[in-house]
């Protein structure tokens, strides 16, 4: 099996594995296995949930698991757990922009860039959205209704 590793955001081949079968196996795979663990998957930055927002977008921080068989001409789509970062839509698109420019982080490695920035930006988003003692109170009972409902 002959594969070819793919770095570059944005190019041609890197979006025809996006649209690829592999993919949406993958992606459909990783939010199965993370709810499995009694984890709900969340926006890295503002920790929305996949039940709040109904779907969450998976950030590549890293293509080491990912290439192209010239063999069965399909894609291999590997990517360890931990490559994969759950955002928000919002929140992903605003991490490419730091991410994709050349600007701060240019010439770093794209794992280490994206986690990097997805703490930077949580501090941000924190810093304008405090945690109130209400949202607390408000969170503690959203858990143990989730609790219940998760027995039926
Ligand atoms: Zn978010
Ligand atoms: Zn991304």
């Amino acid at each position: 099996m002959s594969r070819a590793s793919l770095t570059r955001t944005g190019s041609p081949a890197y979006q025809g594995y996006l649209r690829s079968q592999q993919w949406g196996f993958r992606r459909v795979r990783w939010f199965r296995d993370r709810r499995a663990e009694g984890f709900e998957p969340a926006c890295q930055v503002c920790d929305r949930t996949l039940t709040d927002l109904g779907s969450l977008d998976l950030h590549h921080t890293s293509y080491e698991g990912v290439g192209w068989d010239e063999d069965t001409q399909k894609w291999w789509a590997e990517e360890a757990d931990e490559e994969l970062m759950p955002m928000c839509r919002d929140h992903h698109g605003r991490l490419h922009d730091r991410l994709d420019r050349r600007g701060d982080f240019y010439g770093w490695s794209r794992h280490r860039a994206s986690i990097v920035i997805a703490a930077q930006m949580r501090r941000e988003y924190f810093t304008h959205h405090p945690v109130t003692p209400r949202d607390d109170e408000d969170n503690a009972r959203n858990d143990e209704q989730r609790g219940g409902a998760a027995d039926e």
